[in-house]
Parts: C-alpha cells; structure tokens; sequence
C-alpha cells in the first residue's frame, strides 16, 4: 500500500520552483450530500500525521465517497489520526464523530463552535425572540423547527473537542498551517494558511456561491452582527494575498483575493438594495425580506432573514437606517 506518495514534481507555467501549495499534496475528496447545497468537499492531507479537514455529513453515499477517496490515496478511514474541523456545520462535521470512534483521532475545532459540533443548533428562546421581533407570526418557529429536526439525522454530536485558536500553528509532514479565526459564517469558522500561499478557506471563499452569515445569538440571547463579522473575516484574510484556496464547496479557487473582492461588492451592492427598500414608514424585517424574496421556504426564509438583518446592521451603523421597537416587534426606517 502506497503509505505517503511521493512529492509530486509539478511545475507551473512560468514559475520559478514548484509552489509550496503543490507540495502540501493537498486531496480533494468531493462527498455528496442530501442538503440543497450539493456536494461538500473534505481535504486529506497525506503528511504526519495523515489529517483530514472537514468529514461530510453521517449518510451511508458520504462514507462510501470518504471511503473511496482515501482508498486513492492510499490509506483507509482507521488510518486518520487528525481531523481539523473548519466550522460546526452539519455538511462538514456530521461524520466527524462516527470516524473518530472508529480510527481514534484526535479531532480540532474552534471552541466558539463547540454548542453546534455538541448539537445545540440554536437556544429555542433566542429563535423565538427573533422572530418574533421580525414580526414573522408565532407558527413559523415551530414549523422552522419541525424542518431542522430532520436535520438531525445527518450529524452525531462530538463532544470529544480538542480548541483550536487563532494563531496556531498545525504541523504537518512537510511544513505548517496557520490557523485562522475567522468568524462570521459561523462564530467557530477557522481557515488555516499556508505561508507559501495556500488557504484552506472552508465556507468563507466560495466559487459560485455568496456564503451566508446566519444569525447567531450569545449565551444570553443578544444577537451578533454575523455579517460585519464576516466581512472583516474576509478583509483580514485578503491582505495575505493568497494564491490558491481550497473552499468547502466546489473547485479549488485560483484567484482568491479577486473572488473577495467580487463577495465584498456583492454585500455594498446588496447593502444599497436593501437601503432602497427602507423609507420614512417603518418596516419589519419580514416585511423588508419578503419585498426582497418571494416564495420562500423555511429554512430560504432564516437565511433571507439573516442576509438582510445584516445588512441593516451595516447601515444602521453607518447612520444610514435607524431601528425602533414597538410593543414586541422591531421596525427599520431610512435615516
Ligand atoms: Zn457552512
Ligand atoms: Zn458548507
């Protein structure tokens, strides 16, 4: 069995040596998921000690797709000794613990993750608050939660968790990945960066799609400005300047820093659209999200809630809208 392949010897045109990124000897194993964003990518790196980076959701297709991509590799499920976990979504953890079980590898996340990798999606009273500032009606929580719960099947919670923090340093065969904390996504999302120019980016750079900030709330139920958060994230890491990243969804990206740009424009100009929604009458944030989106689903309507509270949130600190409670409702006007 081919234990640790050989460093491939390939050069790109025009380079002067062999990029680092290539050395990392980084694979991509593409795993299928039921969820409607498609297919998730998990990484496997071959080094010491052999590492693999996000684990799919629990279903049998993901086992057999993980199965198959280590097999090409060269190695088998019970020869992973690391796992590094880069947020607590369900698409990228949910096999996490079943492989930890069977290989006994150690498994890394961010600690600020720690309640979704354990299963604690949201606190229910936070939820309902929420929307009930929204001003969505009382039935749609427990519809919405109705739509998680089938959710649950394609996760095992992990409570065995070693933290991952920002600034750590995780070695590997032949050279050392960065870890990143870079929140906004999710409040425990990490990349970690290769120093040569490589980033493995989970979901905050992704190709074809806007990755979503999804509400989030403290302990105590206060909401985090989830969006803000996340284009910092993204401000922070493109002053590396990468040269290749490896995201959570779809191909690797040659251009990352032109892709951050392009998801930075994308939020000024959402940003724009949902200030044009705002006037002198106040609106609620359901009233706002449905002049944006029409015929939405449950869990579409969380995340068109989360996309445009986020960007009330930038504008209402920009001075640009202002916020006022009536009764138990939260209403938005321009300013
Ligand atoms: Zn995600
Ligand atoms: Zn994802």
């Amino acid at each position: 069995m081919l234990r640790t392949p050989g460093r491939r010897e390939v050069w790109l045109r025009g380079a002067e040596k062999p990029s680092a990124y290539l050395a990392m000897q980084i694979q991509r194993i593409e795993i299928p998921t039921p969820l409607p964003v498609g297919p998730v990518n998990a990484y496997f790196l071959p080094g010491d000690p052999p590492t693999l980076i996000d684990t799919g959701p629990k279903t049998e297709e993901t086992r057999a797709a993980l199965e198959a991509g280590l097999g090409a590799a060269g190695f088998r499920v019970d020869e992973i000794r690391r796992i590094i976990l880069t947020h607590g979504h369900t698409d990228h953890f949910g096999s996490a613990a079943s492989i930890q079980e069977q290989s006994g590898a150690e498994v890394f996340g961010h600690d600020a993750d720690r309640p979704k990798f354990n299963g604690e999606r949201w606190l229910v009273g936070h939820l309902s608050k929420f929307f009930t500032e929204a001003g969505l009606p009382p039935a749609f929580l427990q519809s919405f939660l109705d739509t998680l719960r089938g959710y649950r099947e394609l996760f095992d919670p992990l409570p065995r968790i070693t933290a991952l923090q920002d600034g750590d340093q995780v070695s590997m065969g032949n050279g050392r990945l960065r870890v990143l904390h870079c929140p906004g996504h999710s409040q425990g999302h990490v990349c970690l960066y290769h120093e040569d120019g490589a980033l493995i980016a989970g979901d905050l750079i992704l190709e074809t799609i806007s990755p979503n900030p999804v509400v989030e709330f403290t302990v105590e139920g206060k909401r985090i400005p989830t969006l803000p958060q996340y284009l910092q994230s993204l401000r922070r890491v493109l002053l590396l300047n990468c040269e290749v990243a490896y995201p959570g969804h779809g191909a690797p990206i040659a251009n990352p820093s032109g892709r951050i740009r392009e998801l930075i424009a994308h939020h000024d100009e959402r940003k724009e659209q949902v200030r044009a929604l705002l006037g002198p009458t106040a609106k609620t944030l359901h009233e706002l999200t449905q002049e944006f989106y029409h015929e939405l689903d449950h869990i579409n309507t969380m995340l068109a809630l989360s996309e445009i509270v986020g960007h009330l949130d930038l504008l209402i600190e920009e001075k640009r809208a202002s916020v006022q409670r009536r009764g138990r409702t939260l209403l938005y006007k321009a300013k």
